[in-house]
C-alpha cells in the first residue's frame, strides 16, 4: 500500500513537517534516522542550551527540545521508525524508499528533511586520532576526564566555534580559539562573548596543519597564514567547528543541486526540482541553519505537499 507522504529526517523540520502532516490527516510515515546523518535525531542534540527557540522563555536543552518535538509527532498520530533510508527512487511512481532493515516503502509525496553534517578536516592524522582527543562536538564530548582543566583548542570562527569554545571553557584550563582569518564569521554578540571571555585566547591567521599525537591529541601544528611560519601547541584535545556539509547522497543526481550540494527549492516554498518532493531545514538551506526556520519549512512542506496530494489525481 502505497503512503500519503513520507518524510526523512529526525531534526526539527522532519518532526514539524510530521506534526503538520498529521494534523493536516495524511497519516505520515516518518523515518527519524539512525547514524546517516552523523547522529541519531540531528544536530540539535548535540547543542547545548537553546535560548533563542520561541516558547521557552529561559531556553530549553537542545536533546530535550528534540524529545519534545518528538513526543508531540507522536502524539499528533505519526509513525516514527529509527532507521535509515538505504535509497530513494524518484523515477517511481509513487515514489519507492527504501529501509535499511524493514524494506521497501511507496509513497506519493516526500519529505527530504535529512539535514547537514559537520565538515571536517582532510588531515591523516585527523582520521588517526578521530576520537582520541579530536572530536566535532564538545558539547558531547567536552565533559570528558581527559579534557579537565588541560588546554584545548577550537578549530573555526563562525558561531559553533565560539559556542564550543564557550562551552570548552567550563572543562578546559583554557581554550585556544584558531581561526583562519583575522576576523570573525560569528554574530556580534558571540564574537564578544569570546573576546571577553578570561579562558579564552583567540589565535588568528592560523590553520593546523597536523594533529600531533600517537595514542591521544597531544597538540597541534600550526602554520601562520600571513608568515608561513610553524609553530606546535600544545593540547590534550581539539575540536572542529569548521561549518556543515548538506546530507544529499540519496538524492544526488535525483533532484536540482546547489555548487554546495545543498538541494534547491523554490523561492518561498519547499518545492524541489521533482513534483511531489520536498524539501525542508538545512539539507535546503545555507543562510539560516537555525532549529526555527528548520521547523518553519518543515511546516511548509507538510502543507505543500498535502497541497499536491488534492491537487494531483
Ligand atoms: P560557519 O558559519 O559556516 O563557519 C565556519 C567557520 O569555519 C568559518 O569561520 C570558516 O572560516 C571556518 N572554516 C571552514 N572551513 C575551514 C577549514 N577548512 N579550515 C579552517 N577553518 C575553516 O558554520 P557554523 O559556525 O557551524 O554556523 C553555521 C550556521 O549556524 C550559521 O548561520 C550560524 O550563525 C548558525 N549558528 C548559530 C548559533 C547561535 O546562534 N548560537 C550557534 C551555532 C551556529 P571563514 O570564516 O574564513 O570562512
Amino acid at each position: 500500500m502505497s503512503e500519503k507522504i513520507i518524510i526523512i529526517g529526525g531534526g526539527p523540520a522532519g518532526y514539524t513537517a510530521g506534526i503538520y502532516a498529521a494534523r493536516g490527516n495524511l497519516a505520515p510515515l516518518v523515518f527519524e534516522g539512525f547514524m546517516a546523518g552523523g547522529i541519531p535525531g540531528g544536530q540539535l542534540m548535540t547543542t547545548g542550551a537553546v535560548e533563542n527557540f520561541p516558547g521557552f522563555e529561559k531556553g530549553i536543552d537542545g536533546q530535550q527540545l528534540m524529545a519534545t518535538m518528538r513526543q508531540q509527532a507522536l502524539n499528533m498520530g505519526c509513525r516514527i521508525l529509527t532507521e535509515d533510508i538505504e535509497k530513494i527512487m524518484l523515477d517511481k511512481n509513487p515514489f519507492e524508499v527504501l529501509g535499511a532493515e524493514s524494506g521497501l516503502y511507496q509513497s506519493q509525496t516526500l519529505v527530504v528533511a535529512t539535514g547537514a553534517a559537520a565538515k571536517r578536516l582532510p588531515l591523516p592524522s585527523e582520521r588517526k586520532l578521530w576520537g582520541k582527543g579530536l572530536s566535532a562536538c564538545a558539547v558531547c564530548d567536552g565533559a570528558l576526564p581527559m579534557f579537565r582543566n588541560k588546554p584545548l583548542a577550537v578549530i573555526g570562527g563562525g558561531d559553533s566555534a565560539i559556542e564550543e569554545a564557550l562551552h570548552l571553557s567550563h572543562f578546559g584550563s583554557k581554550v585556544y580559539l584558531i581561526h583562519r582569518r583575522d576576523s570573525f564569521r560569528a554574530s556580534h554578540i558571540m564574537r564578544a562573548r569570546a573576546q571577553e571571555h578570561p579562558k579564552i585566547e583567540i589565535l588568528w591567521n592560523k590553520t593546523v596543519e597536523e594533529f600531533l599525537g600517537e595514542s591521544a591529541v597531544s597538540g597541534l601544528r600550526l602554520r601562520d597564514t600571513v608568515s608561513g611560519a610553524l609553530t606546535t601547541l600544545e593540547v590534550a584535545g581539539a575540536f572542529e567547528a569548521i561549518g556543515h556539509r548538506p546530507n544529499t547522497a540519496l538524492v544526488k543526481g535525483q533532484l536540482e543541486l546547489d555548487e554546495d550540494g545543498y538541494v534547491i527549492t523554490k523561492a518561498g516554498s519547499t518545492e524541489t526540482s521533482r513534483h511531489g518532493v520536498f524539501a525542508a531545514g538545512d539539507v535546503q538551506d545555507k543562510k539560516f541553519r537555525q532549529a526555527i526556520t528548520s521547523a518553519a519549512s518543515g511546516c511548509m512542506a507538510a502543507i505543500e505537499a498535502g497541497r499536491f496530494l488534492q491537487e494531483t489525481p
